[in-house]
């Protein structure tokens, strides 16, 4: 198995060498030369299987560079004693025939955990085969949760050093403690004046500005790439798509071979992106139904084929899914339009020139094929978590009340009754404001973070997760603020080279 660029497709290197590179160096993505297709048999022998053992039957389709033994080894450490559910990924039945994929048990609270926990073994492992004895700068723009998970799973990972650079003020409260008061001796945090966009449009530049690729080589170092671009992170995410269909056969939800829907609140499009590739490989999936906020580039662009940035970029509830330029639908549309790479470098250069595009009628009918879409606003994102705490007595975030919302208009416009799983991307304490306000039906500014937290735990019973709990007396080791412009200093800076 083999991975080209979305840019070039005479490229061709194994997934090591596309997981230590992150970004193709003609600025497009690693993607899969060819999709593995999967059996009724091979689904049927995940379902018995444990999270650790479902990810060896996955991967190993991908990562065929791999040694056996260390896809082992580096599946058990990354899914063995860091998740707090002994399933890793459980699925919880909501109601009926709807049911919620939670993805937020590993350290850090939301689902980048499931790929960021793996990636350093991924990366530290290719990296040995491909270049060396090279120490690997990870360099990472957040939304939020992926800053403090590439933290999380990188720390004192020797051979490496991490960088995150986040936007001041597009994370929540509790977000920013979980960064500014990472522990470990290899890593960096710096906030940016600027929305995520900003944040990373100036990672990709330094990225692959070959001058400061020049300055690192000088010093024993070279960049590689934690962000949801990294094919790295999308292989491990495509994983919980096929256990989750399993536990549906196991909760009797389903009979093997049934069609589920999946529905994921989307960002990046590296989440739902994973699921396209499970149902492309075989998984049986009906549709694919993408969430947003406020910020409804995708509602827009998978409903009508136009792609248009220019829009106000709205701060949410929901900070992880404020971005309006969805990296992972590259991919998408290299694999739509039969990996033709010309058709994607004029689509984006149009996209970086205008700031929009418009696909074809044929890639049109392709992802309406595969993909239904909906909105909504902060109003109905708290109605939500309020509707879902008292009819059911589930707790969500304010991203995953964002799925719940476009999938119940989804039912009701469509009539779909497909058994359904919805994808649950963090714990509702990771976004202790806005929920507890949701349940209040009043304003709890006046509360400070782990006072909501206890609140919300009182209220609700829902134990609150150790982890941020602990945060309350940690002292913030990182308060640096940086321009755009800056950025490219600050790195030099953190890394402690001129
Ligand atoms: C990152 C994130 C998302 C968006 O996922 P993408 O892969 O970027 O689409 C949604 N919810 C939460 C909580 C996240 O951290």
């Amino acid at each position: 198995m083999n991975y080209t660029s979305t840019r070039d497709n005479t490229l061709n290197v194994s997934s090591g060498f596309a997981i230590t590179g992150g970004i193709s160096a003609d600025g497009g993505l690693f993607v899969p030369t060819a999709i593995p297709k999967i059996d009724a048999a091979f689904l049927a022998s995940l379902v018995p299987m444990t999270y650790i053992e479902r990810a060896r039957a996955v991967l190993s389709l991908y990562l065929t560079d791999f040694p056996k033994e260390e896809l082992e080894a580096d599946t058990q450490g990354a899914y063995g004693s860091g998740f707090a559910h002994p399933k890793t990924a459980p699925v919880v039945n909501l109601r009926d025939n709807v049911n919620i994929l939670e993805l937020w048990h590993g350290p850090t609270c939301a689902f980048k955990d499931m790929a960021l926990q793996l990636l350093p073994y991924l990366l530290t492992g290719s990296a040995k085969r491909i270049s060396g004895e090279k120490e690997i700068v990870i360099l990472v723009a957040t939304s939020g949760d992926t800053g403090k998970a590439a933290l999380e799973g990188f720390k004192d990972v020797p051979g490496t050093r991490i960088l995150v650079f986040f936007p001041n003020d597009g994370v929540s409260p509790m977000q920013k403690l979980q960064m500014t008061t990472q522990q470990g001796a290899n890593v960096g945090v710096s906030a940016i004046y600027g929305n995520f966009d900003d944040a990373q449009t100036g990672v990709k530049k330094i990225f692959t500005d070959p001058a400061v690729k020049a300055k690192l080589a000088a010093h024993g170092m070279a960049f590689s790439s934690a962000n949801s671009i990294n094919w790295g992170r999308l292989a491990p995410q495509i994983v919980y798509y096929f256990s989750a269909y399993a536990e549906m056969v196991s909760m009797g939800q389903i009979a093997p071979g049934d069609k589920i829907n999946v529905t994921v609140p989307t960002g990046n499009f590296g989440n739902i992106l994973a699921a396209w590739y499970a149902k492309e490989m075989g998984l049986p999936v009906n549709k694919l139904i993408c969430a947003s906020n406020a910020n409804d580039v995708l509602t827009e662009f998978l409903t009508t084929g136009h792609y248009d940035r220019k829009r106000p970029f709205h701060t949410t509830v929901s900070p992880s899914m404020d971005i309006l330029i969805s990296s992972n639908l590259e991919r998408l549309l290299f694999h739509l339009c039969g990996g033709d790479s010309d058709e994607i470098r004029r689509l984006f250069g149009q996209l970086a020139e205008t700031g929009e595009y418009t696909v074809g009628d044929d890639m049109q009918a392709k992802i309406k094929a595969a993909f239904s879409a909906g909105c909504c606003d902060d109003e109905a994102t708290k109605r939500t978590i309020a509707e879902t705490f008292k009819t059911h007595r589930y707790l969500c975030d304010t991203h995953t009340a964002v799925a719940v919302t476009v999938y119940d208009e989804y039912r009701k416009t469509t009539g779909d009754t497909t058994p359904t799983v919805i994808a649950s991307t963090a714990s509702p304490y990771k976004f202790s404001a806005a929920v507890l306000s949701a349940l209040e039906g009043r304003d709890v500014s006046g509360l400070d973070g782990f006072a909501q937290l206890d609140r919300i735990e009182a209220l609700t019973g829902v134990p609150a997760p150790a982890q941020l709990k602990a945060l309350k007396n940690a002292s913030p080791r990182f308060t640096g603020v940086c321009t755009k412009e800056e950025m490219e200093g600050a790195v030099y800076s953190l890394l402690g080279i001129r």
